[in-house]
């Protein structure tokens, strides 16, 4: 049997733009980050509430569950909870005030529910689990710079990049690309990054969820005016933002372990 080649090239091309629209956020290897992150930061107790609820397996493990399950048409209803989308260069008011004005559920209204449901012990223990395997992702999602983006493009969905090249989004090399390109296993990156003495740990861990996506909006502020459609991205790209991307996997993991501390501990 001869397959021929354009049908070969519009396969391709179709699994091209279905991966490139799904946003994957953080990718897999920088959710396990911020999940390895917090797991080194875990009081004793809350690790043993941990161990009820998920058993052995690490919170790495289960860092990515939310965006495997998005292939599931049963869990559609939560596909919203995984970004914002909000106006540009906003004001720390303005911003939580639109925060607030969001209509439905999103990654602002949803994480204090699951915060409640993990806490909450009247609750069977599936739907513990459930709320902790979405806390653990959403966490990291809201760290993700261009979860925090504009409705226009989509999060930056549909702001044509190349990537070394290769066609892509940005919110693809915000998702995975630019964590890729640092080439270190997800254990790995951790331990480059943990390296915060206490104080700087307490300082990072501070604030609330506002607080935190009003950070992610202003990087994400400054990744939008540092892009032109079709720009061309690669090591200028990485030398420009790489700090930026380190700190938000590092405060992402620091602050769900504090999360998880207060729910658990
Ligand atoms: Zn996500």
């Amino acid at each position: 049997m001869t397959i021929c080649r354009r049908c070969v090239f519009a396969v391709i091309f179709f699994v091209l733009l279905v991966c490139s629209q799904s946003g994957f956020a953080w990718g897999v290897t920088g959710h396990r980050v911020v999940a390895e992150i917090a797991q080194r930061h875990l009081s004793s107790r809350a690790r043993k509430a941990l161990k009820e609820l998920i058993g052995d397996q690490s919170l790495a493990y289960w860092a990515n569950w939310a965006d495997f399950v998005k292939s599931d048409s049963t869990y559609r209803y939560a596909s919203r909870w995984h970004y914002v989308d909000l106006p540009a260069h906003l004001e720390k008011d303005a911003f939580v005030a639109a925060l607030k004005a969001l209509p439905g559920e999103n990654l602002f209204s949803r994480i204090p529910v699951l915060e409640d449901q993990v806490k909450d012990k009247s609750l069977s223990h599936d739907q513990r689990q459930f709320a902790l395997k979405y806390l653990i992702h959403l966490i990291g999602d809201a760290h993700q710079p261009l979860h925090v983006g504009r409705d226009e493009d989509q999060g930056g969905n549909k702001i044509s990049v190349t990537w070394f090249g290769k066609p892509s989004n940005l919110h693809i090399v915000w998702d995975e690309l630019l964590v890729d390109f640092q080439q270190w296993s997800y254990t790995e990156y951790a331990t480059v990054l943990d390296v915060a003495d206490k104080a700087t740990v307490s300082q990072l861990q501070s604030g609330n969820l506002a607080d935190w996506l009003y950070e992610s909006h202003i990087l994400s502020d400054r990744i939008y005016d540092n892009i032109k459609a079709d720009s061309k991205l690669s090591y200028r790209y990485n030398y420009l933002f790489m700090q930026d991307l380190n700190d938000q996997l590092l405060k992402g993991g620091l602050r769900l372990a504090r999360i998880l501390n207060e729910l658990l501990g």
